[in-house]
Parts: structure tokens; C-alpha cells; sequence
């Protein structure tokens, strides 16, 4: 057998292997697919909102925030024109909150640009904020059913493993050969179905770490298991590991008017978190004998965070650490370490004769500070007063009107839990 009919024999059984698993994924997606609340309409908008939230998210934890978003905003008029913090305030919980206002902003410019309706048009999906290849891909593909390829982590690892393919998903040039294999794969008129299913199969059955391959519908040719080397794909480099951040938080509990309230800042206007609300807190510096991600010694933590509070204008005293926490970006891990500290009637005195902000409990703390005194910054700009936003004193209730990132939420309802047991125990 010469070389050139080698390479003809391998390409028919190339085709043979591409028609099988598009004939046999489909079949199996007709009979197998999940009831989802954006697969009961083909509306281009639920379509959208659902691909964004089910980025990094598990489809169990996306159905109930599916559900409360479009009741609360049914359509994209009603998303363009409502206040950001109650778009934030839906997300709640859901992380990676960019999506919540990239969302928005996108919606934005689908009212004006488009008349309200998600266009079904590749340059202008893509030109949506917070909308990438993957992103428009699903939406083209399933709503309007153009043969768009719509390639996730997930799609990847089922390509790789049914096609034995052992190049890096982490690179751009493998990304762009599987879409360009993902389209090939489209059977004709299918695109919605074909490309659900082979995300159902990633979801469902080709899994990271199990693959479910004796109740896989293209197990008879996926040249990965026939190998016997399905756990071992995709190659993937690991990314680098989120940079730890040791900080510390402080939890301020009223006293007087402000009894049974906490003190929460808003963020500043852009970066991390942007405009979310949060307990007061900065980077501690490192612990015992220097070393990075170590812990404060309790002394010096409480020094630190007193000086921290005094330099933001907040007329509080740190007074116990209460516990530690976890805020997981993928580019960096804060551990806050969490100090009660109780509300002071006015800044201590080294800032009231400096002149510096005088503590109004309804008013922006950060509003009166003298900006020519030197105020310390750190990364991410938390403790900037030309950045930070207002304060507030809130009780549970006051609660919903704020939109916290999840470890704020979490540490507020357990601080509020403790309370409300206490008051039951002292009754
Ligand atoms: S046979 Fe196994 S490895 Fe291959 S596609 Fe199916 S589940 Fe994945």
C-alpha cells in the first residue's frame, strides 16, 4: 500500500468517524435531553442570559438565578433600563459578577443599536460586550440555528477524547482547530440540536474525571477509549495558581442609634468588585518571621487594622478576631481575617487634630478627608478615598437593598444568625 492510499484510507475513516458521531450524538440528545427552563423557548434573550450564567457556574445553581433574573427582567428593554444595583442584586451569590454588568451594558446596546432584539447577525452578536466566539456561537447556533461551532472546555474535551486530538486546549491555535472540526461535525439544518448536544454529552457523560464511556453513544468509535487513554485527555497546561492575599477585615457593630446594625462600604467605582458592598478590609502585612500567606499575630493584626480604620475616616475599635474567611478570583485567593470591632463615638485624636474626616454615620466617611494628608494605597484600591464610595449602617433587613460579593453575604448572615440566637437565648 503506497503512502497516498494510507492517507486516503485514514481520511475515509476520518469521515466514517465524524458522520457516526453526528448521527449517534444527535439521537441520543433527542431522547436524553434535560427539561432546562431556556430550552422550553427558542428566545434569543434567555438564550444569551443563560450562556453567561452558566460560564464557570453548574447548571443546578443556574436554574433558580435563570428564573429570578428573566421574572425580575423579562425582556432587554427591562434589563438596558434598570438601576445596575438591582442587576447586581439579582446575581447575588452567582460570582464572577463583570457578566452581571457586561450583561447589561450588552443589553444596553442591543436596545439602541437593534431595537431591543438580539440580532441575529455574527458581527453584531460579536460585538456585544461580554460576548465572545463561545458565547455567539450558542446563540447564533441554538436560537437562530445558523451552523455556527460554539466550543467550551467542555465541547474541547469531548473532541479531544472522540478524535484522540493531543494538542493543548489551553493554546488559541488548538481552540481555533476544534472550531473549525466542531462546524464540520454540524449536520445540516441542526445546528441548535447538534451543538446542545455535544455540550449535554460533555456535561452528562464525557465528565473530567469519569467519563461514562459504556453508556457513551460514540463510544464504538472514540479512538480515546479505544486507546485506552480517555482520563489522560485533553492536555491542558495548568494555569498559574491564584496569587494568595492575606487581609483584614473588620466587622463594626453599632452602638446607640446604630444598635443591632454593621457597618458595609461600597467599593470603588472600577476593578474588582466594582461598586459591590463589602465589610471594610485591606491587605494585612505578611506574618510570623515575614512569610508570605502567614497570619498576623493578634496584637499586631489589631494594631494594624485600628491604624487602617483610622486612616479611612472610620471611628471604630478593633477588638477580637472573629473568624477567618475565603474569596476565591481566579487570579487571586483573599483570606480575610475577620476582627469585631465596636463603633467609637468619635475618631480617635491623633485625626481630629489633624483635621481629618469627622465621623457622620449618614454621610460618605470618605467625603471629608483632607486629600493633601497621605493616605496609604494598596492594589486594589480599596482603601483610596478619592475611589471609595459611601457607608452605611445596616440591619438583616437592609440587607436586600445591597449587593454583596459571596463571602460578605455569607459573613453577614452568619454574623446577623448569631445575633438573632443570642437575643433568643437572653430572652
Ligand atoms: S467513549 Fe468515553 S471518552 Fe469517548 S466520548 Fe464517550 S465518554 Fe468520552
Amino acid at each position: 500500500m503506497t503512502q497516498q492510499d494510507i492517507q486516503v484510507q485514514d481520511g475515509q475513516e476520518l469521515r466514517e468517524a465524524k458522520k457516526y458521531f453526528s448521527y449517534h450524538l444527535l439521537e441520543w440528545y433527542q431522547g436524553q435531553k434535560r427539561d432546562l427552563p431556556w430550552r422550553r423557548h427558542r428566545n434569543p434573550y434567555y438564550i444569551w442570559i443563560s450562556e453567561i450564567m452558566l460560564q464557570q457556574t453548574r447548571v443546578d445553581t443556574v436554574i433558580p438565578y435563570f428564573n429570578r433574573f428573566i421574572e425580575r427582567f423579562p425582556t432587554v428593554e427591562s434589563l438596558a433600563d434598570a438601576p445596575e444595583e438591582d442587576v447586581l442584586k439579582c446575581w447575588e451569590g452567582l460570582g464572577y459578577y463583570s457578566r452581571a454588568r457586561n450583561i447589561q451594558h450588552a443589553a444596553k446596546q442591543v436596545k439602541e443599536l437593534y431595537g431591543g432584539q438580539v440580532p441575529n447577525d455574527r458581527e453584531a452578536v460579536f460585538s456585544l460586550k461580554g460576548v465572545g466566539p463561545y458565547t455567539a456561537g450558542a446563540i447564533l447556533s441554538i436560537a437562530f440555528n445558523r451552523p455556527e461551532p460554539a466550543v467550551d472546555g467542555n465541547v474541547m474535551r469531548v473532541l479531544s477524547r472522540y478524535f484522540l486530538i493531543e494538542d493543548d486546549i489551553a493554546k488559541g491555535p488548538t481552540r481555533v482547530k476544534m472550531e473549525r472540526l466542531a462546524a464540520e461535525l454540524i449536520p445540516e439544518g441542526e445546528a441548535a440540536s447538534f451543538n446542545q448536544a455535544l455540550m449535554e454529552l460533555g456535561a452528562l457523560v464525557c465528565t473530567p474525571k469519569s467519563p461514562r464511556c459504556l453508556t457513551c453513544p460514540v463510544m464504538e468509535h472514540c479512538a480515546a477509549r479505544l486507546a485506552g487513554c480517555e482520563t489522560s485527555l485533553p492536555v491542558k497546561t495548568k494555569a498559574k495558581p491564584p496569587r494568595p492575599e492575606e487581609r483584614l477585615a473588620a466587622l463594626i457593630e453599632g452602638r446607640g442609634a446604630h444598635a443591632g446594625q454593621v457597618l458595609i462600604r461600597q467599593r470603588p467605582q472600577s476593578g474588582l468588585l466594582a461598586r459591590m458592598w463589602e465589610l471594610p478590609h485591606w491587605p494585612a502585612p505578611h506574618g510570623e518571621g515575614g512569610a508570605k500567606g502567614a497570619r498576623l499575630p493578634e496584637a499586631a493584626a489589631l494594631d494594624r487594622l485600628r491604624r487602617s480604620l483610622w486612616e479611612a475616616g472610620i471611628s471604630a475599635r478593633p477588638e477580637k478576631h472573629w473568624m477567618a474567611a475565603e474569596h476565591i478570583f481566579s487570579h487571586i485567593v483573599w483570606t480575610l481575617q475577620v476582627y469585631r470591632c465596636s463603633e467609637e463615638d468619635a475618631l480617635p485624636l491623633p485625626i481630629a487634630a489633624e483635621g481629618r474626616a469627622v465621623y457622620n454615620a449618614d454621610a460618605d466617611l470618605f467625603s471629608g478627608i483632607d486629600s493633601s494628608m497621605p493616605i496609604e494605597r494598596f492594589e486594589d484600591g480599596t482603601a483610596s478615598p478619592e475611589d471609595g464610595g459611601a457607608v452605611r449602617w445596616i440591619s438583616r433587613e437592609d440587607m436586600a437593598n445591597y449587593a454583596f460579593p459571596n463571602v460578605f453575604l455569607k459573613l453577614l448572615n452568619l454574623y446577623f444568625d448569631e445575633q438573632e440566637e443570642r437575643a433568643k437565648l437572653e430572652q
